[in-house]
This record gives structure tokens, C-alpha cells and sequence, in this order.
């Protein structure tokens, strides 16, 4: 797995804004979003499972977000996932939601109260989300682009909505407070530890 950084901070997005959290940021997405704010370096370090879940053991944190980039694109992160909760791990994976991953077929019985799939629809990908991935989605955050509109947006009950305007846009924070007036059960989200001034 190409790994680009593991560093412990606090959770600045969704529902689980404010924990304690250890990221595990890999490098590679399949999308070019043109707003992406996660364009890294091209450094990663290859890492296996073992080398992994040793860095994690070292923590004391027991919240661990794998992110990206894209995390679902890398080969092992299905093992990665499993060994997590295994080890009673909270597993927050922060997808685009267009990888073709099956998360029902061996996570139910170990553990799915521990994994916690936040997806943020792309317009690169037609806003499309893997229907595989829907048992474990949790929340869903779209960023208020032009392109977003009510009909892009996945409406299931029981799935938080998040509404990210773009930091700095005021045409997006606008059309976001819109959209929340059109659809009550929207939420607006921010980026917090953008706020906060940490990773
Ligand atoms: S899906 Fe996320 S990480 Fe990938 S290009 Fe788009 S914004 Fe960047």
C-alpha cells in the first residue's frame, strides 16, 4: 500500500468532528477533481499490513481514518480494514465513493458497528456511489459546486447529508444555504481544522 503520511489529529469534518484520530493518508485517486485540495507530492512509502498495523499499535488512539487521496484504490486495504477491526479499531474510511469494493461481504459479522464509511460524491464521477458500498456508508458530504444540484444528491433516510461549501467561495456558501432551505434534512458542514490551523 502506498502510504504518504500517518499523523494523529482531531477529526475536522462530519460527524465525528472534534475526536481524537490517527490518519492514515494514501497517496493515488482515480479522480482528477479540479477542486481537490489534497494534490500531494508524488512521495509515498510502500508499506505492508504488518508494517502498518505496527505503526498503529504504537498509538494510543483508537480511531483510525484511512483516507486519501482515495484509500479504496489500493491493493491490501480490504485486508488492512479487516485486521483494524479485528483489533476493535474504529475504521472511518473516507471514499469517493466510485471504487468497485465490496464492504458487506466480510465485515458484518466482524465488527460493522466499528466501520464507519464517510463518501463524498464526486462531479467527476456523475455523483455515481457503488452500490456495494452503500451497507457501510454512514454519511455522505458533497462539496457545493456549480455543478451540484438537489438531483445529484443521494437522499436515503438514515444517512447523514453534509453540504461543504468551498472554502472561500461565497457563490458556494450561498447556493449551499439554498439547497439546505429546498431540503430540510441537509446539513451544512464545515472543514474545522482548516479553522483550527491543523492537519
Ligand atoms: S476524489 Fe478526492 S482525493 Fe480524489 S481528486 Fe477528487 S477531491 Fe481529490
Amino acid at each position: 500500500m502506498k502510504v504518504h503520511k500517518m499523523f494523529h489529529s482531531i477529526q475536522g469534518e462530519g460527524y465525528h468532528m472534534g475526536k481524537s484520530a490517527f490518519f492514515i493518508r494514501f497517496y493515488g485517486c482515480n479522480l482528477r477533481c479540479s477542486f481537490c485540495d489534497t494534490k500531494l507530492p508524488e512521495t509515498w512509502k510502500e508499506m505492508d499490513l504488518p508494517e502498518i498495523m505496527d505503526v498503529v499499535a504504537k498509538q494510543s488512539c483508537k480511531h483510525i481514518v484511512l483516507t486519501g487521496g482515495e484509500p479504496l484504490i489500493q491493493s491490501g486495504i480490504e485486508d488492512l480494514i479487516h485486521a483494524l477491526l479485528v483489533e476493535d479499531y474504529f475504521v472511518q474510511v473516507e471514499t469517493n465513493g466510485t471504487c468497485d469494493y465490496d464492504a458487506s461481504s466480510r465485515y458484518v459479522d466482524s465488527g460493522d458497528k466499528n466501520l464507519w464509511f464517510t463518501c463524498s460524491p464526486k462531479p467527476d464521477s456523475g455523483y455515481k456511489i457503488n452500490p456495494h458500498l452503500l451497507f457501510a456508508i454512514k454519511e455522505l458530504k458533497y462539496i457545493v459546486t456549480q455543478e451540484l444540484e438537489l438531483e445529484h444528491i443521494e437522499n436515503e433516510e438514515g444517512l447523514l447529508v453534509w453540504l461543504q461549501p468551498q472554502a472561500g467561495w461565497e457563490y458556494s456558501i450561498m447556493k449551499a444555504l439554498r439547497l439546505i432551505r429546498e431540503c430540510n434534512r441537509l446539513r451544512l458542514g464545515i472543514q474545522a481544522h482548516k479553522f483550527w490551523d491543523i492537519e
